[in-house]
């Protein structure tokens, strides 16, 4: 390994850090350089649409790493930098103000934006977004009991603080597109189970229906859906997906119709350059096909092997590098509720219910594909099941050729 070598990670998020802490516990002893768009230390994201909303001392607990960690990894960590543009003849990174990152390898990180809703009335105080530690800041002091709140989109995120905020005496409404929440993502049968916790939660469901316009003066006062009808709102979550951060890297050939395009070991097609995280799509062996995965435990896991592969290509030695291979994991707490799935859902496969003997609020739905195998299943309130899944899908999916 060459200590002269430079290595830029782009985005400070958990893969951004992911992929320093990798690049140094595999072994690459050279210049390491995190840039990160967002001033502060590096931060968790999931706890802030669970506690972070409700407890302002969870921030000090969300932070990925200390100003001390960070020099002991020798990682000269760029706050509140943005990289502009990639240029890859001359193989430097360009960054706000003129300042130019020269690099041997880089691992590219910058995660994803939400999707943004283009009605009439999304400029009005009230309609807000949630993706940073600076948007959760402002809907946590948004969240006072009595306020009447609309989110926008029935997925993971939204619904997370739906249950919260009706916790907190909120008068609650989630409009989504689908008639029922995840409907697109687990089948009715886990959907309409689903529903049935959000309203137990005291959170009001309107489906098959959008966002016409946000109205008021300055200040949100009403919501107009497609169909005419009209709810009271002083606060709008809008929750409607993400979409990577890559505009800066337009014109380059690492872009995808959707992200950054990689191959198996995670690398881009310019030597030395590597992807890993929410922005990243790569051939993903376990299921011979590119995918794209907006997943904590997917940042970690890439970003670790991401980084491991580009230490190898540096070392001169990348016929050592290992693809990397992937079974999807997420979960969502809404409320007490924990929510779990492993795997992926056959299209128009509803999965087969089981029940655990010992506590009724314990289910899980079990997808199988045409040959009986288990590739996916969704667990609530019931880890071990979820584990059980887990350990046997990954043994068949990861080990096959
Ligand atoms: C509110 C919320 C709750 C979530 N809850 C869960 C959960 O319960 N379970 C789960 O599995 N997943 C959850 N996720 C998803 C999980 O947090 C993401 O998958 C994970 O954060 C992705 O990490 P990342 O590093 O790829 O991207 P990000 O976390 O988006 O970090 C990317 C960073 O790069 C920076 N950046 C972008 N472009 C540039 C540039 N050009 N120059 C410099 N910096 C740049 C961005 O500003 C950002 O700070 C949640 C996400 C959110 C937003």
């Amino acid at each position: 390994m060459n200590s002269l070598q430079t290595v830029v990670v782009v985005g400070a998020g958990v893969a951004g850090v992911r992929a320093i802490q990798s690049m140094r516990s595999s072994g690459f002893n050279g210049h390491l350089t995190l840039v990160g768009g967002e001033a502060g230390l590096p931060y968790d994201r999931p706890p802030l649409s669970k506690d972070f909303l409700l407890d302002e001392s969870v921030a000090a607990d969300i932070t990925l790493l200390s100003s001390e960690d960070l020099d002991t990894l020798g990682v000269e960590y760029l706050s509140g930098v943005r990289v502009e543009r990639l240029d890859p003849a001359e193989r430097v990174l360009h960054a706000d103000g003129g300042l130019r990152l020269p690099f041997d390898g880089a691992v590219l990180c910058p995660g994803a934006s939400p999707r943004r809703l283009s009605c009439p009335g999304t400029e009005l105080a009230g309609v807000r977004y949630l993706r940073t530690l600076d948007d959760a800041v402002a809907i946590r002091s948004l969240l006072s009991a009595g306020r009447r709140m609309i989110v926008v989109g029935g997925g993971f995120i939204g619904v997370e603080a739906a249950v919260l905020a009706a916790g907190l005496g909120l008068d609650v409404t989630v409009v989504d597109i689908q008639e029922m929440p995840f409907q697109v993502l687990l089948g009715r049968q886990a959907a309409d189970l689903l529903l049935r916790h959000l309203r137990k939660a005291g959170v009001k469901f309107v489906g098959g229906r959008v966002v016409a316009s946000f109205e008021g003066l300055d200040k949100l006062t009403t919501v107009t859906l497609n169909d005419g009808s009209r709810i009271d709102a002083d606060l709008a979550l809008v929750g409607i997906g993400a979409a990577p951060d890559v505009a800066w890297l337009a014109g380059t050939a690492v872009l995808s119709s959707d992200g950054i395009e990689a191959d198996e070991f995670c690398r881009t097609a310019i030597d030395g350059v590597y992807a890993a995280g929410d922005a990243c799509r790569w051939l993903n062996l376990a299921y011979g096909s590119p995918m794209r995965v907006e997943h904590w435990t997917n940042a970690i896991d890439q970003a670790t092997a991401a980084a491991a592969n580009l230490t190898c290509e540096l070392a001169g030695e990348a016929h050592s590098r290992t693809p990397y291979r992937a079974v999807p994991y997420f979960w969502s707490s809404q409320g007490a509720m924990l929510v779990q799935f492993v795997g992926v859902r056959p299209a128009g496969c509803e999965g087969e219910m089981e029940r655990s003997l010992q506590d009724e609020n314990r289910w899980a739905i079990t997808y199988r594909d045409q040959r009986g195998s288990l590739v996916g299943a969704l667990a609530v309130n019931w880890p071990a099941r979820a584990v059980r899944a887990r350990k046997d899908i990954r043994s068949r999916v990861l080990t096959a050729d």
